[in-house]
């Protein structure tokens, strides 16, 4: 299997995999027991949260884990409900675990305002500024779209949110291991991450928050994470994203030179064999290995699965469901019609991928768009 599709999820890293199974089978205590073997368990997940926290640059106490970047951007967004201020300022291509979330939160009485992105996926901070209102009490913009990998202007964002008084999240969930991420640079009040888009284990993540914020719990129950998310954790998983979260950020100097080198070899490549390809995303402030391109007049479910029985796996912007696809609202929010809106893929290539996968994957998608043609 020649596997494209890191955006998604990564494989485990192999010393996380080697950590977890030892966690797993030695240090089985109950982290909240005041025995020996729930301190150890105890320990292990205070040493993933001072790597977390060493990874973004904050205090570990500004650290709190969680069952995945869902629930840390849920965590969030139903933190309005408490509050005064109901408005939301955000972007229109948010990941669903921000968009359907603050959708389902109208009921409670929150309201939204989704800034509109360029042909790029890029926001303009200006609208931003000018979408605030009296009644805003949460500012949230991704760091990094999963779907065509633009970098938002988050330090600009975040000058806004503080002239204004606002608290500021962002959803860094694609961001982390990929490109340095500086809670202090950044200038942000809290972000979400997980730890299975860095090679760590899936349903764990991590929400950062400054400690001057005042957030209350969405999951109630015991006082585990500071009170703020109840529950027995997850000792195997945080311990595998704190090494995870390590080791990525330690790596991201070696780890964006030979993604670009990826990238760059199959547009490169993907241009001479299909020319008539349209790439969608920002030309520079955009995630090391991630291409978005489309191939007009192939419908992106067919071309997938051709290029699955080759053993190959990339992913579609767009949603399907019972055979249906629908078009990627990140790509129509960039302006991309429907008909080449479902004719798109995204290519994320990972650490494991070599030069020699991109001319498979190239020869791959070259007969599989022969195939395609010649049905037709
Ligand atoms: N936010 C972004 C930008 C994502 O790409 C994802 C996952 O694809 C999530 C949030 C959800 O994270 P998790 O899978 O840990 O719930």
């Amino acid at each position: 299997m020649h596997y494209f599709d890191h955006s998604a999820t990564t494989p485990l890293h192999p010393h996380v995999k080697e950590l977890m199974d030892e966690v797993g089978e030695h240090h089985f205590g109950n982290p909240s027991s005041v025995h020996s073997s729930g301190q150890k368990a105890r320990a292990l997940i205070e040493k993933a949260r001072g790597q977390m926290a060493k990874s973004i640059e904050c205090n570990s106490n500004e650290i709190i884990f969680t069952g995945g970047g869902t629930e840390a951007n849920n965590l969030i967004l139903w933190n309005l409900i408490h509050e005064h201020k109901k408005h939301v300022v955000t972007s229109a291509i948010e990941h669903p675990a921000i968009l359907t979330t603050l959708e389902y939160l109208q009921e409670f009485g929150i309201t939204y305002t989704a800034v509109g992105v360029d042909q790029n996926g890029m926001i303009d901070p200006v609208d931003v500024e000018t979408s605030i209102t009296d009644n805003t009490g949460l500012i949230t913009i991704m760091l990094a779209n999963n779907e065509v990998g633009t970098i938002q202007p988050i330090k600009m964002v975040s000058e806004i949110a503080r002239k204004y008084n606002i608290p500021f999240h962002s959803d860094a969930v694609q961001a982390l291991g990929k490109i340095g991420v500086n809670s202090k640079n950044l200038g942000v009040d809290m972000m979400s991450f997980s730890a299975h888009k860095f090679y760590g284990p899936k349903g764990v993540g991590a929400l950062y928050f400054k400690k001057a914020m005042s957030l209350k719990p969405l999951i109630l129950g015991g006082n585990q994470e500071q009170s703020l998310r109840a529950g027995t954790q997850n000792t195997v998983g945080i311990a595998g994203m704190g090494l995870a979260a390590e080791l990525s950020t330690e790596s991201v100097k070696n780890s964006q030179p030979h993604l670009k080198k990826l990238k760059d070899s199959f547009i490169v490549q993907l241009r001479s064999a299909c020319p008539d390809v349209v790439f969608n995303q920002h030309p520079t402030d955009c995630i090391p290995g991630l291409v978005s391109v489309t191939f007009p007049g192939i419908r992106n479910d067919l071309l997938m699965i051709h290029l699955d029985k080759k053993k190959v796996s990339v992913s579609s912007g767009s949603a399907c469901s019972s055979g249906d696809i629908k078009p990627s609202s990140v790509l129509s929010s960039m302006g991309v019609s429907d008909d080449l809106n479902i004719s798109t893929l995204r290519i994320s290539f990972g650490t494991g991928n070599t030069l020699a996968e991109v001319s498979i994957l190239i020869d791959a998608v070259s007969s599989s768009l022969k195939q395609i043609r010649s049905a037709a």
